[in-house]
């Protein structure tokens, strides 16, 4: 539903409370711990003992290989405490597995019945930036006892649409953008079969994003969190991709305009009835005669057969090259390149710097170089290394349909009116104040 306040601002709020995913898990403890957490309200005055005499608060930043018991004997916590202490944060997560960076907050008071221990009153311990674990001293009768609890911040979830002319580099452009690194590197793998970072982007190519941002309860930022849209403006045409779960039980991936993953799969074999004639790995080479690792995997097809490209991409390299022969290297994306060898000719039009789509014909089966006979010796590079083809696995692709391609498309709408309305607000120079809400 759309109500109009004012007129229009560029921040829209989806939904004004953000969501949290919990584990099971902690649900659970959670549930358990709810009754002594609602004793503690009722009965709070009577620990105010705990809460005044010299109480002072200290920040630590987790440095590698610190314990969460290791930081309380630092500070003179004597050690019956710190176990329960452990024991009680043993709820949540693991007292061992403190995060680097991260700061906890500890409250002390001096132990008056032992010159030179500490008492610890209170510690906080973030686990993302919407969690956090509280730890707090509770006295129930003449018993003291720890309670840990996982607090959530309630944050405030807004879409935000920004768009930027590249200057330099997609990367440079994130972070002029204030983009979550975490999300934009998601975003980047979802890209990358669809360009070519290095060849596709320019000086001026233009970039948007449609990402979720974070306020705390008085109206502050607290951070950017997924990329929901991207789009690049690259080869003349416009590339868009959709951060979306098709169920509820699928983790979201990035989707075309079209609903089709952006992961691309790998044709599973470049000759059509091609059959593997060697495997890859050590074999005695046949032509010269000594043990050396197999690089690739031999198709064997008679002379002519048309040889495919495993996937879109640029022609990296095709020519001559000594016991390859007919040689194609096509560069997929950052991590993989495809390689063909012995080829008899070229696929038409296909030479070094030429882009081509999934089962372009890039050259014909012959047994040119150091070839016994007519054969296709196949290779794919990983980072710079041969590997086994067979042991690429490519990501499954999925093509939405029915109610999935449905709720695809108004999913796709409702961002697309935010880039609209954002737009219409910067053409307009309408103040922020002036807004619609959803
Ligand atoms: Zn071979």
């Amino acid at each position: 539903m759309l109500l109009i306040k004012g007129l229009v601002f560029h921040v829209l709020f989806l939904n004004m409370l953000a969501e949290y995913s919990f584990s099971d898990d902690s649900f659970e403890r959670m549930a358990k711990y709810a009754p002594i957490s609602e004793w503690y309200l009722e009965n709070a005055e009577r620990n105010f003992e705990y809460s005044f005499l010299g109480q002072q608060e200290i920040k630590i930043d987790v440095r590698r290989g610190d314990t969460l018991n290791l930081l309380l004997q630092k500070q003179g916590i004597p050690h019956y405490e710190i176990g329960q202490i452990s024991n009680a944060m043993a709820y949540f997560m693991a007292p061992t597995a403190l995060k680097v960076g991260t700061q906890i907050t500890l409250r002390l008071t001096s132990d008056f019945e032992r010159p030179g221990k500490k008492r610890l009153f209170y510690l906080t311990l973030p686990i993302d930036e919407e969690k956090y674990i509280e730890i707090s001293r509770q006295k129930r009768d003449e018993d003291t006892f720890f309670f840990s609890q996982l607090i959530e911040k309630k944050l405030e979830k807004k879409l935000l649409y920004q768009s930027d002319i590249i200057a330099s580099s997609l990367f440079n452009s994130a972070h002029a953008l204030g983009l979550n690194l975490d999300a934009f590197y998601t975003l980047v793998q979802g890209l990358d079969y669809l360009v070519d970072f290095q060849r596709d982007i320019r000086e001026g190519t233009p970039f948007e994003v449609i990402h979720e941002s974070f306020y705390r309860p008085n109206g502050t930022f607290s951070h950017h969190g997924k990329i929901l849209y991207a789009s690049l403006g690259v080869r003349g045409e416009t590339i868009r991709v959709y951060w979306f779960s098709p169920t509820a039980s699928m983790p979201p991936q990035y989707f075309t305009e079209e609903g089709i993953s952006a992961m691309k799969a790998f044709l599973k074999n470049p000759v059509r009835a091609g059959r593997i004639s060697s495997h890859f790995g050590n074999r005695k080479h046949p032509i010269l005669n000594f043990e050396k690792k197999h690089q690739g995997i031999d198709f064997a097809a008679p002379r002519g057969t048309p040889v495919y490209a495993i996937g879109d991409g640029y022609v990296e390299f095709a020519g001559r090259k000594g016991g390859y022969g007919n040689y194609v290297v096509i560069r997929h994306n950052q991590r993989h390149s495809s390689a063909y060898a012995h080829l008899h000719k070229f696929g038409k039009g296909i030479r070094k710097g030429v882009r081509v789509k999934q089962k372009d014909i890039i050259g014909h089966v012959g047994a040119t170089g150091m070839a016994t006979g007519d054969h296709l010796h196949f290779e794919i590079i990983e980072r710079g290394r041969k590997i086994n083809p067979l042991s690429v696995k490519s990501p499954p692709q999925i093509k939405l349909e029915g109610d999935q391609k449905t709720s695809f498309e108004s999913f796709k709408n409702s961002l697309q009116t935010i880039k609209r309305q954002s737009q219409f607000q910067a053409v307009n120079g309408l103040r922020d104040e002036q807004k619609i809400v959803f």
